[in-house]
């Protein structure tokens, strides 16, 4: 009896202290809010900056907005940017230091104006970068904007003259491959919407962050998309840690589904991340990672904001015991 007891409180230590070595471990990455309605708000549009810890090189996850959110992080009450190692550039202002030389490439989930309309409208002062995204994506990218009548053809492909400035490079679904200028790798999942978006996953080591383009959940969708993710990240986390997610919810749960267009709301993300923690062998790992919300539509309707009410929603529906977190623009987490 005094044995089974001993083995009892043995094994109730050593969980708690794996629960709690967990939740102090050290941050592994950066994420910068530059943009986070899905509309209608120009200058705030979804886009995010992504860097390990142990450099200062970002990745740009989406392109909504850029200049614009660069320039909120550095106003003086937010002091997004106080950690980065600048570069020396006598040439630039301090957004232009970190626009050239920090951002060192783009991963665009969609060709949806909201999510690339920044990286358009500034590329008369970009650096070179490359382009990740699915091949579909970087065709509509091609054929929609770099054509010589919504825009200079920027890239390295299509019309003529190409001002090869940025790389297109084509990811191939499930794939990991290296992000260039940085130690961050990412693979790519299609994702269900009007067009064809993705879902990026970027390790670095034995860290996990998860980037989510637009998407229609799996029950109205009736495409799979999204449980290919789960299960991909389920296997990973068996000896990876995810640090956080970033997954839209554009409407509250009042939208009707025939109204969704490929966007989820409070109820449905809530029903995703079930058949998310479904999947995970230790029940616990979720509760470790930050869920950041994006692409809440801007209302210009007079009534409850719709950050109040999804919030307020997500709450009511967070049957796991979540991290949510409305993302904003300016904001630093470390994850
Ligand atoms: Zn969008
Ligand atoms: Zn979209």
């Amino acid at each position: 009896m005094k044995l089974i007891c001993l083995f009892l409180l043995v094994c109730c230590m050593c969980q708690a202290y794996a629960k709690e070595n967990n939740s102090n471990l050290e941050p592994s990455f950066e994420l910068v809010t530059l943009g986070d309605t899905g509309g209608i708000q120009d200058g705030n549009l979804s886009s995010f900056l992504l860097r390990s810890l142990s450099e200062n090189n970002y990745i740009a996850l989406d392109a909504g907005s850029i200049i614009n959110g660069i320039n909120v992080g550095l106003q003086k009450e937010n002091q997004t940017f106080s950690e980065l190692q600048l570069a020396h550039d006598p040439k630039w202002q301090t957004n232009g230091i970190i626009f050239r030389h920090h951002i060192k490439a783009y991963l665009i989930s969609h060709g949806h104006l909201d999510h690339v309309a920044g990286m358009l409208i500034s590329s008369p002062q970009d650096s070179a970068k490359p382009i990740y995204a699915l091949p579909s994506v970087n065709q509509t990218l091609l054929d929609t904007y770099f054509n010589w009548q919504a825009w200079a053809n920027f890239t390295d492909r299509g019309k003529k003259p190409r001002l090869n400035q940025y790389q297109l490079v084509d990811l191939t679904a499930k794939q990991t491959v290296a992000v260039k200028d940085t130690s961050l790798q990412v693979t790519a999942f299609s994702l269900s919407h009007p067009l064809e978006s993705t879902a990026f996953i970027i390790e670095k080591d034995n860290d996990i962050f998860v980037y989510f383009g637009d998407t229609g959940p799996d029950a109205v969708e009736k495409q799979g998309k999204l449980k290919a993710v789960w299960q991909h990240l389920a296997m990973l986390m068996k000896d990876k840690t995810l640090r956080g997610l970033v997954i839209e919810v554009s409407f509250n749960n009042q939208r009707p589904d025939n109204l969704l267009f490929g966007h989820l709301t409070p109820n449905w993300l809530m029903q995703e991340l079930n058949t998310f923690n479904d999947l995970l062998v230790d029940k616990s790992a979720l509760q470790n990672s930050k869920i950041i919300i994006s692409h809440i539509k801007y209302d210009l309707a007079k009534g409850p904001n719709p950050r109040d009410v999804i919030q307020q929603q997500l709450a009511q529906a967070n049957n796991l015991n979540l991290d949510f977190v409305l993302a904003k623009q300016g904001q630093k987490l470390l994850l």
